[in-house]
């Protein structure tokens, strides 16, 4: 249930918060806050904090450069930790223009745009069960990451193996303690790699529960040495870290609209349009749900993470994969979207694009039951199967001929987004990599 204005006045007095952090989001999905005493709250809780979103990456110019937090009340909550003598709370906030729209180049107010869209076509709740792998490297005696790896283990290994096991259990009763339903924690595939999944939540909350999940996977990690990174490929040769998204769409009634115990797979007819709808968007939105220069290295065939355009209700190697529970936890597992993406971007154009397909009965094409890995040429033709960009550069072109996608970011987000990665990448472009003197210097 949601507390009122006053309750978390009440409660912030009581438990003797001192500080309250106001968060949100920026375009690149660093989350961002201004610390506010005890004594603001009130003015805080009444939208009347002001601050100046000129100095955002991808946010407003100079002169419309006032806006306002919107706290979100939902989100409150007490760090259980304390930075010295003082005790810290939270509230993640919507971003507004100074005239009280929502700002357009506000990642979560954009998401909530889009779900309502969602409810407009009779949907109650988008859910997402996000699974972000990450990196755990040792720390110097300065306190900077090194690229050692803390471990040598291998998927689901135990201690001795697993040097991190006690890193990630505190981690885990972190989480917990700030009322995360963990379902799982594990050694992942790759030496120093792990896994922790939490409960999937309506999408909103989900995001926000990735944004918090980072910096506390970060911070737990320091306190051990360790030096945690989302980074989607840190080391070139071994598995890259995915953030594989479990979604489904429930009704009003808390059924889900993606079963159907008498459909084919026992998957409704919303579910395939859905899943048609991804499929058909998926290389345009690639530059929003794997954003980096870094993302395309993971995007490669033999490190189990998806190249090609195609689903599966069985075998993991495709994007999409139906898995086997049904009834509540009917989902569709979208494996393509790494640790680095915006959380509410991607998330708003999965949506959109599923929505999409549920608008327009788009229907999928036949699942592959084959190693896709082991196909030719001509057979990937034959199946229709296509393949994701192979660069950041290539993903941008893609998402400027897509209106679904765009209309999904809105066009400030979008212009905004785009510049700031073509700038990127043409940054990336320009460098010349220690590959390439590896490779020529000796050479020519
Ligand atoms: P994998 O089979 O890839 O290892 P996991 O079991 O680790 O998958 O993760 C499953 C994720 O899917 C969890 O976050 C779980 O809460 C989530 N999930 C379960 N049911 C649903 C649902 N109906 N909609 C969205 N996510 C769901
Ligand atoms: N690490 C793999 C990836 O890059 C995923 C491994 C898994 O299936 O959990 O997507
Ligand atoms: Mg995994
Ligand atoms: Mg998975």
């Amino acid at each position: 249930a949601t507390l009122t204005k006053e309750e978390i006045l009440r409660i912030a007095t009581e438990e003797g918060v001192n500080f309250i952090r106001l968060m949100f989001t920026d375009l690149f999905g660093t989350v961002k806050n201004v610390e506010i005493p005890l004594s603001q709250l009130g003015k805080a809780l009444n939208n009347q904090m002001m601050f100046d979103g000129s100095s955002i990456e991808g946010f407003a110019r100079i002169q419309e450069s006032d806006m306002y937090l919107h706290p979100d009340l939902n989100t409150w909550l007490i760090f259980p930790w304390t930075p010295g003598e003082a005790k810290i709370a939270r509230l993640i906030c919507d971003v507004y223009n100074v005239d009280g729209t929502p700002f357009a180049g506000d990642p979560r107010s954009n998401l909530r745009r889009v779900l309502d869209e969602m409810k407009a076509l009779g949907f109650a709740q988008f859910n997402l069960g996000p699974e972000a792998e990450f990196f755990l490297f040792k720390l110097d005696e300065n306190g900077l990451p090194t690229r050692e790896l803390n471990d040598n283990g291998g998927y689901f290994d135990f201690a001795p193996l697993d040097l991190a096991e006690n890193c990630r259990r505190d981690i885990v009763i972190e989480l917990e303690k700030l009322g995360f339903e963990i379902e799982a924690s594990h050694h992942e595939v790759a030496p120093g790699q792990h896994e922790i999944d939490f409960k999937y939540d309506d999408v909103l909350s989900a995001c926000d529960k990735i944004q918090t999940f980072k910096l506390v996977v970060k911070s737990i990690a320091r306190k051990h040495g360790l030096y945690a990174t989302f980074m989607p490929k840190p080391i070139a040769g071994i598995n890259g870290s995915g953030m594989h998204c479990n979604v489904s769409l429930f009704h009003e009634d808390g059924t889900n609209a993606f079963y159907n115990p008498e459909g084919e797979l026992q998957l409704s007819e919303t579910a395939y349009h859905f899943l048609a709808g991804i499929l058909t968007h998926v290389r345009n939105f690639t530059a929003v749900s794997n954003p980096t220069v870094n993302s395309y290295k993971r995007l490669v065939p033999g490190y189990e993470a998806p190249v090609y355009v195609a689903w599966s209700p069985s075998n993991r190697s495709p994007l999409v994969r139906v898995p086997a529970s049904r009834g509540l936890g009917t989902r569709l597992e979208v494996r393509s979207v790494d640790p680095s993406a915006n959380p509410y971007l991607a998330l708003a154009a999965i949506l959109a694009s599923g929505l999409d397909g549920v608008k327009n009965k788009l229907t999928p094409p036949a699942s592959v039951e084959e190693n896709i890995f082991e196909m030719n040429q001509e057979e990937l033709d034959a199946h229709h199967i296509t393949s994701l960009p192979g660069s950041l550069s290539e993903a941008l072109q893609l998402l400027e001929d897509d209106e679904v996608v765009k209309a999904a970011l809105g066009h400030h987000i979008f212009e905004k987004f785009v510049a700031a990665k073509h700038a990127e990448y043409d940054e990336y472009r320009l460098s010349v990599h220690e590959w390439e003197l590896r490779r020529y210097m000796s050479l020519l």
